[in-house]
């Protein structure tokens, strides 16, 4: 099993290098099997010109089937699109990768992960396989986000206490998607299933001090601008990696599982705040990665996360850059 696994990460580095990702074969490998839907390894590490980017898997959200989901597809169409890209049908496989940068001598997160067991029980594996790495939590300078839903901030504090993860690191974020979350009177405004999490949200974030608000287009790091991407959430955003003549479009949620959205990028889900918005934004930057040759990755795209799409009619068809 894990003799496969290896052999397909050899055999897919061309591909990678195609896509302007240096592949390197640094990983580490879980003492225990890992579940046919989860990778065998815990982490994969390439290159984007000068930056490193160690991809980190942090866990899987086996999603039950649910027909509000989708807003405008049913449980079966959904599960025509997963087993037409060799996906698993019995349950929705929402997995979770977080980046790591170094960038100069800086170690710069994208998003924090869903917080050891915070978002699902079974999403546990980032800190270890953050240590396996060789990256310590401690040493991370600064982490980009996204947007505020748990599976991309509840890493950032420790369950129960609410103590910072990484204790050293400036908290960037678009202004927008903080002020949404944090004005007076949010969580009133909440539907009822996500006013637990706004409520942390409100509780936690203002007292700490470490959060850099910023807008639009701002270079967050050397090589590195933000790009909203709002629908999602007010203030969803992705982050234009760049060095030398590479570059990698950190997406996050804006095609959350492309097994689904790739072909069907008008498909609402019942997680974009505004559906409309949210479908403008994702042609917008897929449309932009096509045209302009940029890697992407996202945060629920198969471990490690990296693809890349091409037009398909009015539509769109993804590969993913390597399986592990
Ligand atoms: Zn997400």
């Amino acid at each position: 099993m894990l003799e496969m696994s290896r052999r397909t990460v050899l055999g897919s580095a061309a591909a990678a290098v195609a896509f302007g990702l240096a592949s390197k074969l640094e990983m580490s490998v879980p003492a225990f099997a890992a579940p046919a839907d989860e990778p065998a390894i815990g982490f994969y590490r390439y290159h984007v010109g000068d930056i490193e980017v160690t991809a980190i898997y942090d866990g899987i959200w086996r999603k039950p089937h649910d027909p509000a989901f989708i807003k405008n597809a049913s449980i079966e169409e959904t599960k025509a699109a997963l087993a037409k890209a060799n996906l698993p049908t019995e349950f929705m496989p929402i997995p979770l990768t977080v980046l790591v940068l170094k960038v100069g001598g800086r170690l710069i997160a994208m998003d924090a992960g869903s917080g050891v067991g915070q978002w699902q029980a079974n999403a546990t594996h980032l800190p270890g396989n953050m240590a396996a790495a060789g990256i310590d939590h401690k040493k991370i300078d600064a982490v980009m986000i996204s947007h505020f839903h748990p599976d991309h901030v509840w890493g950032l504090m420790e369950k129960g206490t609410n103590e910072l993860v990484f204790p050293n690191a400036e908290l960037v974020v678009q202004a927008a998607e903080y002020n949404w979350w944090t004005e007076p009177g949010r969580i009133e405004k909440l539907a009822q299933g996500r006013r637990p999490a706004g409520k942390r949200i409100a509780d936690v974030f203002p007292k700490w001090k470490n959060w850099k608000l910023v807008e639009d287009g701002a270079e967050v790091a050397p090589g590195i601008e933000l790009i909203s991407a709002p629908g999602h959430t007010p203030g969803h955003s992705t982050y234009l990696v760049s060095s030398g003549s590479h570059q990698l479009l950190v997406s996050a949620d804006i095609m959350y599982v492309p097994a689904l959205l790739a072909p069907h990028p008008e498909w609402q889900g019942s997680y974009d705040q505004d559906g409309p918005l949210a479908i403008a934004s994702r042609r917008k930057m897929i449309d932009r990665v096509i045209a302009d040759k940029i890697a992407i990755c996202g945060s629920h795209f198969p471990f490690p996360g990296s693809g890349s799409f091409v037009k398909d009619g009015n539509a769109y068809a993804f590969a993913p850059t390597i399986q592990v």
